[in-house]
């Protein structure tokens, strides 16, 4: 479905990404697992258009999306710190992918909503991102990636800056709204027990490369590499 075909990205004498091929099937909830530095971000910035590969292809449906602007990708992305817009309501900023897609009022305040109850802000709408927790500011960044029903979500680190409960409140959302709408995810963390509790499957990311992808079992019970078996196995 998303096929990411040997994508490599150099910055001058860095390899940052090297040979990364992987193919993620529609509806499946892969992670992206490694220690930091490893590749993981510069991978789903190219598939969301945020950056380009120096060499390799990306495929959506047999589609290249590699000449592609990010705005016409049809895919939805969620960063590691809030990035809302502070000067607009929770309300305009999950409208705002459909605002800028001008679609109708009616259509975008049904949506809004809907969407709103989708991760459980309900009674929001006029709040301003200062106004609100970091866990409630992810929901809705979360909401907003979803607005426009993009048929893949990347997310990266989206809940590294938030503690342990309202982590594992926002992952238990994720893995609903995941049931839900049947939306193809790419995670991003180097939480090994966040990758085991959210993932359909793990590549497990080292130095540019993908050492190994499976389900959390596969990867814990036969790991292929001493790394992986290092860094799935005991986490104390
Ligand atoms: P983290 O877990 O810390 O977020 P990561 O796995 O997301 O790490 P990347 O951000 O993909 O890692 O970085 C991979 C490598 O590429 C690192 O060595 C990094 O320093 C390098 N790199 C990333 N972006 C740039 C850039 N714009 N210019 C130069 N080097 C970069
Ligand atoms: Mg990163």
């Amino acid at each position: 479905y998303l096929e990411i075909d040997g994508i490599r990205r150099e910055f001058g004498p860095v390899v940052a990404v090297e040979a990364v091929r992987l193919t993620i099937q529609r509806g499946e909830f892969m992670t992206f697992l490694g220690p930091s530095g490893s590749g993981k971000s510069t991978t789903l910035y190219i598939l969301a258009g945020l950056d380009v590969p120096t060499a390799g292809d990306i495929r959506l449906e047999g589609r290249s999306l590699l000449s592609t602007p990010p705005q016409h990708r049809q895919i939805g992305m969620v960063f590691q710190r809030y990035t809302l817009f502070p000067h607009l309501t929770v309300a305009e900023n999950v409208a705002f992918p459909l605002v800028v897609r001008r679609r109708p009022r009616a259509e975008i305040d049904a949506k809004v909503k809907a969407m709103l109850r989708l991760v459980r802000l309900e009674g929001f709408e006029d709040r301003k991102p200062a106004q609100m927790s970091g866990g409630q500011q992810q929901r809705v960044a979360l909401a907003r990636a979803l607005v426009y029903d993009p048929p893949v979500l990347l997310m990266d680190e989206p809940l590294s800056a938030l503690d342990k409960k309202l982590r594992e409140e926002i992952q238990f959302e994720i893995r609903r709204i995941h049931q839900e709408t049947g939306v193809t995810i790419l995670y991003v963390t180097h939480d090994q027990e966040e990758a085991l509790r959210l993932s359909d499957r793990i590549a497990v990311f080292s130095k540019g490369v993908i050492d190994q992808v499976g389900t959390g079992e596969e990867l814990y019970a036969h790991p292929t590499t001493r790394f992986v078996a290092g860094f799935i196995g005991d986490s104390d």
